[in-house]
This record gives C-alpha cells, structure tokens and sequence, in this order.
C-alpha cells in the first residue's frame, strides 16, 4: 500500500490521527506508513501540540492527554516581580485551579567565611522541609549543632505578581495544520494525490520544513476565526466541535481548519479546484461525542433545515375573479391538485393539461431567494408567455399561478 507521506510503497500500515488525540480528535486514517507517522508526531504534531496556546487551551477546556494528564501551561520558573532571587513555580491542583508555590530561597550572611544567619524561606506548603534544608546547609557548611540558636518563625503574605515570560512559536505549528488538511483532502478526494501541490506537501510534512508549509498555510495568522464566516449560518462554531472544510475557492482547492476556538486557518492545497461548491466536504468532529464525520453541502442543509413548504402566487384577472376566488384558495380545506406530492399538473385556461409539471417550470423561471430570520424563501416567477392553472382538487375549480413559493426554515446547526 502507498503511503501518502512518503509515498512508497509500503506493508507497515499505522493507525494515523488526522486530528492530534490531545486535542480531542477522532479522525483515523490508515495508509500513513508506521515510520512517517511516528516522524510525524514528533516533528508535524508536536509544534502543534505543544504549542503554548494549545497547552491554555487543554488547560482551559480540560482535554487529558494520552497519560491522562492536563498540561500545565504555565509549567516553569517563574520570578517575583521587583525581586528576582524570589523564585516560584505554578501548580495545578487537586481542583483544576492554578496555584502558585515559592521554591525555597535560602539567604546565608557571611563574615570572614563564618556563618552568622541562615535565613530559609519557604512556601507555606513547605513548612515541614524547612528543617531538612537546614540540616543539609548545616552539613555542608560544617557547622557544629550546637552554634545552632533556632530563631523564630516568621509568616508572611506575599502580595507581589509573579512573572514569567513565554515564547509563542507563530511559524512551526502552521505545519501541523497543514497536515491535517492534506490528509483530509487526499482522504475526501482521491485525484488530489496525484496533483503537483500535493506532492511538494508530502515532501514538506515528511521533512518537517517549516519554511515550506507557511507557503501553503496563508490564508488568516492561525488564530483568526473570522475566515469561517461564509459557514456560520450552518456550523454551530461555538460547539465543542473541530471543523474542516474542503471547497473551491478563485485561487484554487481550499481547506480550512478550525480547531475549536483555538487554531483557525485557511491552506491554499493546490491551483486546481477538484470540486464544485456542492462537493464542498465538511469535517466535523465532535470533541463531547467522540466522533468525526464528513457531510457535502447538501447533506449539511438536509440537517439543517426543516421540511420543504411549498405555496403559489395566484393572479386574479379582476375584483370579481378575486371574490370568487380567494376565499377558496385561502380555506384550511384547500388542495390543488399533486399538492401533497411533487408532481403538480398545470393547465392551459382551456383546461388542456401541459406536457410538463411545475418543478419543470421551475428551471425556466427567474428565482428570487431571501432571508426572513430563520427562514429560507425561494420565489420562482413563471415565465410570463404561457398563463398556467391548477386545478382545485374539491370544487375542480381552476386558478391561474404566476409564481411558486418554497420556504424552509432552519431548525438546527451541526
Ligand atoms: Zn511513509
Ligand atoms: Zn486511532
């Protein structure tokens, strides 16, 4: 089987993550070959996972990883401010919250090479070590027990921030999220594997070159939400979901990623489209649900809107066709004939059946569609050359339509 990495012809097939484990992902693949993979996730994934945002992000929404364990992003020494000798660290504890602990600093005043104080300060968390580092300086020291006078102990609140500073890479992550997107194009669209930009992607993931991957991750910084946009009305973005989008963009194939609310990009994949809008692929996955998915756009606007609603424009010819006419048309009762199917009859005033039906018609007419809160609206007006009649199923009674209207409302996001 061909890897799609490194595209050889390989037997040491590997359960691939499409979206990193650690971030909630659950889209598997299986022809990354066993050594791609694991290069993969430590040179494509890694600046992705690990990255400081992503590590709040687990923080914040507490994704475990594969250990079980949350990471700390705020692991490392952190320095009081206005007073650097003041170490600390921060911690998570037992409820998830962030906590933070001095290391011991220890303050040894010295005449001559003789020890006059030893000042040890500890968190209060630490109070028990304070006599095992004495001991320790004691020892070193060479300082007989019994020079030893225990002074008193003394507590205090410390008020003063505590300050670190974090290196936020802005480049190396690009390239995992520029694999996720070409393992879900060559995944969702088999003749894209074999296109020149997919190729020069396999060569820039399987040598993990940074430089390489920004060219095709460029649409949005990686943490601009807003390049979602055109899908807000169908994509619940608020969710705990991830979304990937594969649709034909002026320039070319497009794949937006979003991560949840913490990476979104667009990457231009390759100068050819691949698809039309309609073939547009929609990823979601599902961080609560534990799933992944592909839709296409009509897929996504079945889920998403309720049932079709369907009523035509009447045209009276005068007041007196009007009274006549539109207390029936109106009634609760009413049924043209094909109402409750889709094949409608149309009819010629004389009462001569036409060769067509009227979704027929509805290729030839002029569409007007508009949005009325949460409901779609598509006229379609009749062409005007021809008058067209349905018949009252109750009284057979026929009345001319000029146009159809169809309205769906949206019911749900996915
Ligand atoms: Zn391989
Ligand atoms: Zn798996």
């Amino acid at each position: 089987m061909l890897c799609i990495i490194c595209r050889k012809d390989k037997d040491d097939m590997s359960d691939e993550h499409v979206i990193p484990d650690s971030l909630g992902g659950y889209y598997h693949i299986f022809n990354v070959c066993e050594t791609c993979n694991s290069k993969m996730g430590e040179k494509v994934d890694s600046p992705l996972v690990n990255h400081k945002l992503t590590e709040l992000y687990r923080f914040a929404q507490e994704i475990e990883g594969k250990k079980g364990i949350v990471p700390n992003p705020f692991s490392g020494i952190f320095l009081e401010e206005g007073n650097p000798d003041v170490k600390a660290r921060v911690d998570i504890n037992k409820e998830g919250k962030l906590e933070v602990l001095y290391h011991p600093a220890i303050k040894l005043t010295e005449d001559a090479g003789v020890v006059q104080s030893i000042e040890i300060a500890v968190d209060s968390k630490d109070e028990g070590r304070i006599d095992g580092i004495l001991q320790k300086i004691v020892t070193r020291k060479g300082i007989p027990e019994s020079a030893i006078i225990k002074g008193e102990r003394r507590r205090e609140i410390r008020t003063g921030g505590v300050g670190g500073r974090w290196e936020i890479d802005i480049l190396k992550f690009k390239i995992g999220l520029l694999k996720i997107a070409y393992e879900f194009a060559v995944d969702s669209i088999p003749e894209f594997f074999s296109d020149v930009d997919a190729i020069k992607i396999s060569e820039i993931l399987k040598n993990a070159n940074y430089e390489g991957a920004k060219e095709y991750a460029k649409i949005g910084s990686g943490l601009q939400p807003e390049i979602f946009e055109p899908f807000v009305n169908y994509l619940d973005l608020s969710s705990r979901k991830h979304y990937l989008v594969l649709t034909p963009a002026k320039f070319g194939l497009l794949c937006l990623v979003k991560l949840h609310n913490l990476f979104s990009i667009g990457i231009v994949l390759s100068k050819r489209k691949f698809l039309d809008f309609t073939e547009t692929v929609i990823g979601v996955n599902d961080i609560d649900g534990r799933s992944f998915r592909k839709l296409r756009i009509p897929d996504l606007i079945n889920e998403c809107m309720g049932p079709v609603h369907t009523r035509f424009c009447y045209y009276f010819h005068d007041e007196h066709e009007r009274a006549k006419g539109e207390p029936e048309v109106n009634s609760p009762g009413y049924r043209y004939e094909g109402n409750d199917k889709a094949e409608i009859p149309l009819y010629k005033k004389n009462g001569e059946r036409y060769p067509f039906l009227a979704h027929q018609l509805l290729e030839r007419s002029v569409c007007q569609s508009r949005k009325d809160e949460n409901w779609q609206i598509e006229v379609f007006w009749f062409d005007e050359i021809q008058e067209y009649y349905v018949k009252s199923v109750g009284s057979g009674n026929m009345y001319r339509v000029i146009a159809l209207e169809m309205s769906r409302e949206q019911i749900r996001k996915v």
